[in-house]
């Protein structure tokens, strides 16, 4: 070994310094959780640049997320300096839109190809099924795309999949496959599954190119090497391997590039999107020759937290047993609570969070981890209520999520049928046949007669060259709004109405068929739009236009529009940006998923929502290989944390504004019992029923929130907002205490967007990284613009 006082191996154990400076077979380093592989991986490029002489155009590193490659990135150039820059670190699907911008014109693609998102992917398939004359009940396009995307992982082209179909249903879906492949081409585009597989291809069809990028990356580096797919591998493979099909004499073929792949089997979490752990666990059967290094001290976590983590994956059958140990000490103990509900909880976190920051920790320091985006909502309402500057990572805002915005447009437009925006908006969504030719007839007629657009939609039928079927669908659609306008006139309840409006809309019914996951989200978004309709129409809180003696009589019935007032105070407040280099910013909390999680790290982790149907989610309880994957996130979100750990759970949780009680998460039971000081138990808990007036939206800290002037805030009607508005404005203040300066979005390529004055985007290439971030994007007939991320007012959704 070179010496171990090395700048470059500074910080680093043995066996991590031993990864650093291999040279030669292809090197697998496998380990637990904080035990330094993110960090071996990022000294490697170093090494190899400053001491082995590698030219950094010949590094190819892949990350797991963008974010990830642009904070490699940075750390490399502060080791080496900006030749650094010449590297390529990116995900996967980065690298592959690069070798196919150059490349793919052999494939009779331009190579201004597009790439399409999910919902491209969609309406695609639908016109396809569509041509195909496809039962709709019986091929779902969301279904038949998730076929689509299991071959494209497995690197089955449409021939091939129609060759091994052996029934009428897989030729069927072959057959939509075929035709699918047609249409992208046809648009000259590519799905996100695409990118891989036709890299994969062209390197197989065209081996002079294979070889050029054989010559090029003489150094390849994977990260989070277990969450890999079969046609990952592949790629990896063909860069890396030996080439079996090379016919040339030893001395003049192209010797496979030098590898290194990173990861932990444990870790393994991305099993739905085609991840096979199996890449991991043959590496050295697929790479002959292989080394191996295991490293074991973990520098992330307190003894304690380790412990706990070993304990709960120590579940998992058929796994490699792991000595993970840490010399950072025992540390405090963990910290459990069991909320009444999830408002408690998230008050929970909000109070352990204010003492933390009293006692000195920046918010900066602390994440609060849930299970599914849908339960970052109620921590929003709280850390907005108490003034408490949060951001979430990986996941649109909550009212900023398009099914969300989609359901409140439904109801804005009820409640003012002028709002043409929100009128427009859902219009066709879901699909109702009225395409853009019939808006556009409907527009100029409604020009012409000087009507509204509602109008002129009520009076479709006189609208000049309005095809009759688009004429009968205006109809349905005019019908169903005015059923619901009535419905909302004589006074029905906000949640009442909204729950109308999704089913006779077919707007839940067209998620809830669809196989794509990101639908099932967005189901269990509006599950979380209803909960909160009906906690406010449960609440006595009065809206802007009630009368003050009804207040007085008990008689308040909050409607629709105090509804969407009260929503839109919520969704006005800003994201307020994080500045880790200003010694004065102490930071915001950060919110996310368990899945956007991994690979990071924080001193302080709130991992929430514990409860056996929330995490263990449902759909995992019955089936043991789910379950383990469930197990390996948990794994993944407990060793996220440093110092500090806090587990909840809510006796109660609402979803349909229906409460439902769930168990505690069995994952809590794997936890050994000595390690969690339980501030509160379930024998603890206060009556799950009692009205809980404190946690009402937007009231203060105590008592109810009318009434006798609380406050001094003036006539009862309006307090409760005016309390509400004190406490949004306080949030507000605090953001604008610190640089109006925006979040930079975390782009990828493919990313859908919506620009403040360009409208909906896609993410056509990215440069640059963290503040230089620039992003070209497609705004359809408004063009390509060039963005800098860091000022544009684009939103990803
Ligand atoms: P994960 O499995 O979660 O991706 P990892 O194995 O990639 O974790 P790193 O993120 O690289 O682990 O490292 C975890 C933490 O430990 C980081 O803060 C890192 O800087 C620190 N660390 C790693 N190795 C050492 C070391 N030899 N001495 C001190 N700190 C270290
Ligand atoms: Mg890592």
């Amino acid at each position: 070994l070179p010496a171990a006082d090395h700048p470059l191996l500074d910080g680093l154990n043995e066996p991590q310094r031993a990864a650093v400076v291999h040279a030669g077979a292809p090197l697998l380093v496998v380990a637990g959780a904080g035990s330094g592989k993110t960090r071996v991986l990022t000294r490697r490029i170093a090494w190899l640049i400053s001491q082995r002489q590698a030219h950094p155009g010949s590094i190819l590193a892949i990350t797991f997320t963008n974010k990830a490659a642009a904070e490699m990135k940075e750390r490399v150039e502060e080791l080496v300096g900006k030749r650094a820059r010449l590297m390529w670190v990116s995900t996967f699907h980065s690298a592959c839109v690069r070798i196919l911008r150059k490349e793919i014109d052999r494939f009779g693609f331009k190579s201004n190809f597009s790439i399409y998102d999910a919902q491209d992917q969609k309406r695609l398939m639908q016109l396809v099924a569509t041509d195909l004359d496809l039962d709709p009940r019986q091929y779902q396009p969301g279904a038949l795309l998730h076929w689509v995307s299991n071959q494209k992982n497995e690197l089955k082209d449409p021939e091939e999949a129609t060759r091994e179909a052996h029934n009428k249903l897989e030729e069927t879906y072959a057959a939509a496959y075929t035709l699918y492949q047609r249409r992208l081409r046809e648009a000259n585009a590519l799905d996100f599954d695409d990118l891989i597989m036709t890299t994969v291809h062209l390197f197989q069809a065209f081996p002079e190119v294979r070889e050029t990028y054989r010559r090029r990356f003489r150094h390849v580096l994977v990260d989070e090497y277990q969450d890999t797919n079969h046609a990952q591998y592949a790629l990896i493979h063909q860069l890396c391997a030996d080439d079996p099909e090379d016919a040339r004499p030893e001395a003049e073929r192209v010797a496979p590039a030098e590898l290194m792949v990173v990861g932990d089997a444990d870790q393994s979490i991305y099993a739905f999107r085609g991840a096979n752990i199996r890449n991991i666990l043959d590496f050295e059967q697929d790479f002959p020759n292989a080394t191996s290094i295991l490293l074991e001290q973990n520098y992330r976590s307190t003894q304690t937290i380790l412990t706990a983590a070993n304990a709960v994956i120590g579940n998992n059958k058929g796994r490699k047993a792991k000595r993970l140990w840490s010399d950072a000490g025992d540390g405090e103990r963990i910290v459990g609570y069991v909320a009444d509900d999830e408002r408690d909880e998230a008050r929970f976190v909000s109070q352990q969070i204010d003492e933390l920051v009293d006692a000195g920790r920046r918010a900066g320091d602390v994440a609060v981890f849930y299970r599914t985006n849908a339960q970052s909502r109620v921590f929003e309402e709280v850390f907005i209520r108490t003034g408490q500057p949060y951001k979430v990572v990986g996941g649109v805002r909550f009212y900023e999520r398009k099914e969300v915005r989609d359901a409140l447009a439904y109801l804005r437009m009820l409640a003012n049928p002028d709002d043409q925006v929100s009128l427009r908006r859902i219009l066709n969504t879901p699909k109702r046949g009225i395409g853009d030719r019939a808006v556009e007839c409907v527009t100029l007629f409604a020009e012409r007669e000087r009507l509204t657009f509602w109008e002129a939609l009520r009076r479709a039928a006189e609208a000049p060259g309005l095809a009759t079927r688009s004429l009968t669908n205006i109809t349905a659609f005019v019908g169903l709004v005015e059923e619901l306008q009535s419905m909302v006139a004589g006074g029905e309840r906000p949640d009442v109405v909204l729950e109308t409006v999704l089913e006779r809309s077919g707007y839940l019914t067209a998620l809830e068929e669809s196989d794509d996951p990101q639908d099932a989200t967005r189901v269990e978004n509006l599950a979380e739009l209803v909960a909160v309709a009906r906690e406010f129409s449960d609440d006595p809180l009065p809206g802007p236009s009630a009368d003050p003696d009804d207040v007085d009589a008990g008689l308040v019935t909050p409607g629709l529009d105090d509804f969407l007032e009260r929503v839109a105070l919520v969704a006005d407040s800003d994201q307020i940006p994080d500045d880790p280099d200003d010694p004065d910013d102490t930071g915001v909390v950060t919110l996310m998923t368990l899945h956007t999680a991994k690979g990071l790290e924080f001193p302080v982790v709130f991992l929430t929502g514990l409860e056996d149907g929330v995490f263990p989610h449902s759909r995992a309880l019955g089936d043991q290989t789910e379950l383990e994957e469930e197990r390996r996130l948990a794994y993944v979100g407990l060793t996220r944390a440093r110092e500090r750990l806090f587990i909840s759970r809510a006796v109660v949780r609402s979803a349909w504004g229906a409460p439902s009680h769930n168990p505690a998460s069995r994952f809590l039971d794997e936890l050994p019992v000595d390690l969690v000081d339980w501030r509160r138990t379930e024998a603890q808990q206060t009556s799950w029923s009692r009205p809980d007036l404190s946690s009402s939206w937007g009231s203060g800290s105590s008592g109810p929130a009318y009434g006798s002037g609380s406050g001094g805030l003036g006539a009862p009607t309006a307090s409760g907002r005016r309390n509400f508005s004190a406490a949004a404005a306080r949030a507000d203040a605090a953001a604008k205490a610190k640089k109006p300066a925006r979040e930079i979005p975390a782009l990828e390529l493919g990313d859908r967007v919506v620009h403040d004055s360009f409208g909906l985007g896609t993410v056509v290439t990215i440069e640059g990284v963290a503040e230089k971030s620039v992003a070209s994007i497609d705004f359809g007939s408004e063009g390509v613009k060039r963005l800098l991320l860091r000022y544009a007012p684009v939103q990803k959704l």
